[in-house]
């Protein structure tokens, strides 16, 4: 049976909010009688999206409130 988790990508201080927070991915981990396949990336995620969109204010795409801006980018 496969085995998913969250995983962390990165960590980085986000200016937007002051803190450090981690960008995230959910992997799907073959099952045991498949042993070289790669683990598959399912979705991202930043540790704060949740509290980023509840704010008035755009913030990142991690956040899905502004698609064109993305703190990781440099
Ligand atoms: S969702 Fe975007 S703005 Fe909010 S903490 Fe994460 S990276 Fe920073």
């Amino acid at each position: 049976m496969a085995t998913i988790a969250w995983v962390t990508d990165r960590e980085f201080e986000c200016e937007h909010i002051g803190q450090r927070v981690r960008i995230e991915s959910e992997l799907v981990f073959p099952a045991d009688h498949l042993p070289e396949q790669p683990p598959r990336r399912r979705a991202r995620r930043c540790s704060h999206h949740l509290e980023c969109n509840l704010r008035d204010t755009p913030s990142c795409v991690w956040a899905g409130t502004h698609p064109l801006y993305n703190p990781l980018d440099d």
